[in-house]
């Protein structure tokens, strides 16, 4: 029996050690392992304050946010609550910087002025006049780009021509009121027939018929043919890109 016990004790010394030895060891790899997660965690802790910072500032822009949307929201309410003057709809001007020079209108050597449209108009004027230039047909640009300083000095001129401001308003828009305020809207005419600028007789060039069987390929509409519903007087050297979402 003594033996016995002694035999077994002696067996449990090695075998609580072995035990309390598998323990300790147990425990520094679980403190280890737990410390790993926690060397992991501060990373994590910290992507959040980087996360959670721009948030703030982004609930926070809200608030200038709307002022910058509501100021554009107004101007457009105000270009559709301004009424039409002699028939013609106001027009915001367009960025000058952003145009860009289409061709020279010239008449003997003497004047010359380099024509400009917004980028994506003068892209596709570009192509359309090729495409002509390839079936013989020869289109120049004659105005492209205004500002409402330039229209207002066009407009004083046709008041002096016709007489009166509605007088006109029948060849001419008043400042404020051109769609080439816009830099998508472009008068054309024949070059091999400079006299026809601008009048009725370029109705009766190779130039005009081949822009009525061709224009609306390349985006570009008569805005005022005969008898519009807008009640402008004909221009059949006018045209707009009509891809462009601002005409009304
Ligand atoms: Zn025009």
């Amino acid at each position: 029996m003594n033996k016995s016990f002694w035999s077994s004790f002696r067996f449990l010394v090695p075998a609580t050690l072995l035990v309390v030895g598998l323990i300790l060891n147990g425990y520094a790899i679980v403190k280890f392992l737990t410390k790993k997660p926690a060397t992991v965690t501060p990373s994590p802790s910290v992507t959040p304050t980087v996360l959670v910072s721009p948030t703030p500032e982004k609930t926070i822009s809200p608030s200038p946010t709307p002022p910058a949307i509501a100021p554009s929201i107004e101007q457009k309410s105000v270009l559709t609550l301004k009424k039409p003057k002699f028939g013609h709809f106001p027009y915001q001007e367009g960025d000058a910087q952003q145009m860009v020079i289409i061709g020279s209108y010239a008449t003997g050597a003497e004047y010359q002025r380099f024509e400009k449209l917004a980028p994506e108009a003068a892209l596709a004027l570009m192509k359309m006049i090729y495409a002509a230039r390839d079936e013989g047909v020869w289109i120049v640009p004659v105005s492209g780009f205004r500002t409402i300083a330039d229209q207002k000095q066009l407009f004083q001129y046709q008041i002096q021509r016709q007489g009166s401001p509605e007088k006109a308003a029948k060849v001419s828009a008043p400042p404020g009121y051109s769609e080439h305020h816009t830099g998508f809207a472009i008068d054309l005419t024949d070059g091999n027939f400079p006299k026809k600028d601008i009048t009725y007789e370029f109705a009766e060039t190779k130039a005009f018929q081949w822009l009525i069987d061709n224009a609306d390929k390349y985006g570009f509409e008569l805005s005022f043919p005969e008898n519009n519903p807008q009640g402008v007087s004909y221009e059949p050297w006018h045209w707009r890109f009509f891809k462009y979402d601002g005409f009304q």
